[in-house]
């Protein structure tokens, strides 16, 4: 039996047998990386199996009585529910609890967490493309003569297609990685240019400028970009990014004259610039020719292996199904008379999780429902989260496993977890694949669309599905005709993998859009504050909650230190395994310290998935995408 690997969005199709080996579909080509080998380990310790309330075991009956009993009385309060829901779940599930929260409950406070990593490269691609999805799939590896990689380190969080990216450079493909960190990547890259976080803009602009002039003609709309990229060219911005101007040079010819791909990840979406930064990279395939033909085009990749479903499910908060918006009212009106519910019952304003942790301080969100996510761990000020938490009325955490956020729930509902459902879920390459079902959960937990539907029956609503499918081909009309069209495919079809649309590996962007970016100066770091970047590390996934129950990833992946340079060690005397104080505005933590030579002069590296980083972490994010900037956090550190 097979399934598709529930960590990152390469989407690995893999056999399980009694042990797991990757299979050749079209994501991951015959590969897999460590976390996908040891899923089978992952499956039963730390579960959740029954429902439980304040920690003691209820019945479903008992669960939903209450659930159902308090939530009809909060409701009576307009805009007195949120609902935060994460991309790790089947899109059939993402659609129905979309349905019953942003349809039929109407409440703006529906989010996902795709908000932490996706929602910039989604918010640049729907302005510079028309559509909030990439223009190139993981097949254009094998075409591609250049990789131009900002903000993202392949090699350790997409080791396939790492592993595909350096058997093209063994072919002579070109790697160029832009990077404040000599990441994994970097180390392996051609060209690696390191310059200090929030400078993205300065060279992008100055790559643009090489470009633009030699560029012959214009397109129309692009007076503003060429007016602004101009000012940076590579002599004069040279110094400010220490970089040489013959590599930004050299950069800007390699793109012009080879098929180039562009990624980026969360160095760039997790900053307070990473809409724009993301059009900037945009822009640059739009005046090199590199769309719409083999061997181009831009890939932001995604973290979660069902980010991109939780866009097409309409979870992010400001969408609806089938990628439509909530700001544009025919859109609205469409699922509306397509769920059969009355005019304006889909709120046409919406709230982020950003918005919603304000309107928790403010104590005009009284139930907060969440649904297969840890944000007492991801979010920013994540102990004040902790404490906000504490004062609703209602927390229903719905997870598989007990995670820290189900800990301070009233009431925790048990939820199947990888190859205990079915359903579908879309790669970060828009391949929407199956994930089949191969053993039953434990206890008492159940898909996560059953208990959404249960929920909903409780409250009163009519939401009569006997099955997953069921759901799928009422979610998959809604697609009809749209970007992500899926309307005709079934079940069957998808095992092989459909990327829409149309199973196009390269799309020709409907849209070409740009403006002028401007580089705002640099954020004040005085002496002893460090930009702060978290992130991932190889061994481990996000919050652990999964990856945490494998004692191979376990034993491998300690790292819950903070990084800093050789030299940043000796300016605060410290060596590595002593302790450092952390000061943000947000609060004080201590940590361990690895002094290594991968780090520059005031920066430092933070794995965040122990939950240490995001109790200090801000929530200032980027103005248009609201995705917090967790690679950005200015601290003032010492030796403890
Ligand atoms: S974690 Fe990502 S790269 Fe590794 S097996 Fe899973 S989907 Fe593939």
């Amino acid at each position: 039996m097979s399934t598709i690997c529930p960590y990152c969005g390469v989407g690995c199709k893999l056999r399980v047998n009694g042990k797991v080996i990757p299979e050749n579909y079209v994501t991951n080509r015959g590969i897999m990386c460590v976390k996908g080998a040891t899923l089978l380990d992952t499956l039963d310790s730390g579960r959740v199996t029954y429902p439980l309330q304040d920690s003691k075991e209820i019945t479903w009956s008992e669960a939903k009585e209450i659930i159902s009993r308090k939530l009809k009385k909060i409701l009576r309060i307009k805009g007195s529910l949120g609902i935060y829901i994460g991309a790790q779940i089947p899109t059939e599930d993402q659609y129905l609890t979309v349905k019953l929260g942003k349809g039929l409950l109407g409440t703006p406070n529906f989010d996902s967490n795709v908000r932490l990593c996706m929602a910039s490269a989604a918010h640049s691609l729907k302005f510079s493309f028309g559509d909030p999805s990439p223009t190139a799939s993981y097949d254009e590896i094998e075409r591609a003569e250049t990789f131009f990689l900002v903000g993202v380190n392949p090699a350790s969080n997409f080791p396939v297609l790492w592993t595909r990216i350096i058997s093209r450079r063994r072919k002579g493909a070109v790697v160029i990685v832009v990077d404040p960190v000599t990441t994994d990547s970097a180390l392996q890259a051609d060209i690696h240019v390191k310059i200090k976080p929030g400078r993205d803009i300065v060279l992008l602009n100055s790559i643009a400028s090489v470009i633009l002039d030699s560029a012959k003609i214009i397109p129309e709309g692009f007076e503003e970009f060429r007016e602004i990229a101009t000012m940076f060219p590579p002599e004069r911005v040279s110094q400010l990014l220490g970089v040489d101007k013959n590599v930004i040079i050299s950069i800007a010819k390699r793109i012009m004259e080879s098929k180039t791909i562009f990624m980026w990840g969360m160095g760039v979406n997790q900053t307070y610039r990473g809409v724009d930064t993301g059009i900037l990279i945009s822009t640059l395939a739009m005046i090199t020719g590199n769309l719409g033909v083999p061997g181009t085009g831009v890939l932001p990749l995604t973290g979660q292996h069902n980010s991109m479903g939780a866009r097409e499910a309409g979870a992010l908060a400001g969408m609806l199904p089938g990628l439509r918006y909530v700001n544009n009212e025919q859109e609205v009106r469409e699922v509306e008379d397509y769920w059969g519910i009355p005019r304006y019952s889909i709120p046409r304003s919406y709230n982020t999780i950003t918005d919603m942790y304000k309107l928790m301080e403010e104590r005009k969100i009284r139930a907060l429902w969440i649904i297969g996510t840890n944000p007492v761990i991801s979010l920013p000020e994540a102990s004040k989260f902790k404490d906000l938490l504490s004062y609703l009325d209602l927390v229903i955490v719905q997870d598989s496993y007990l995670t820290e956020t189900a800990r301070e729930a009233d009431i925790v509902l048990p939820a199947a977890t990888w190859s205990e459902r079915e359903g579908i879920h879309t790669a970060g390459d828009r391949t929407v694949g199956y994930l089949s079902k191969l053993r039953n959960p434990p206890g008492e937990a159940k898909p996560d669309w059953e208990i959404v539907r249960e929920l909903g029956v409780a409250m009163g609503f009519e939401l009569e599905y006997r099955s997953v499918e069921q759901i799928f081909n009422e979610f998959k009309e809604l697609t009809r005709g749209r970007m992500d069209d899926i309307s005709d495919m079934t079940y069957d079809d998808l095992k092989y993998g459909h990327r829409w649309p149309n199973n196009q590996s390269v799309i020709q962007p409907r849209l070409f859009r740009t403006k002028g970016i401007e580089y705002e100066t640099d954020l004040e770091i005085e002496t002893n504050n460090l930009f702060i970047i978290t992130g991932r590390t190889k061994m481990h996934w996000n919050t652990r909650s999964r990856s945490s129950k494998s004692w191979l990833l376990s034993s491998l992946g300690q790292d819950d230190y903070i990084f800093l340079g050789q030299e940043e060690c000796s300016k605060l005397s410290v060596e590595s395994g002593e302790e450092v104080e952390i000061n943000t505005n947000e609060g004080q933590i201590k940590a361990l310290v690895k002094c290594v030579d991968w780090v520059s002069n005031n920066t430092a590296f933070m794995p965040f998935h122990w939950g240490r980083a995001n109790r200090i972490m801000d929530w200032r994010a980027d103005p248009m995408s609201k995705e917090p900037a967790y690679k950005m956090l200015r601290a003032f550190v010492r030796k403890a």
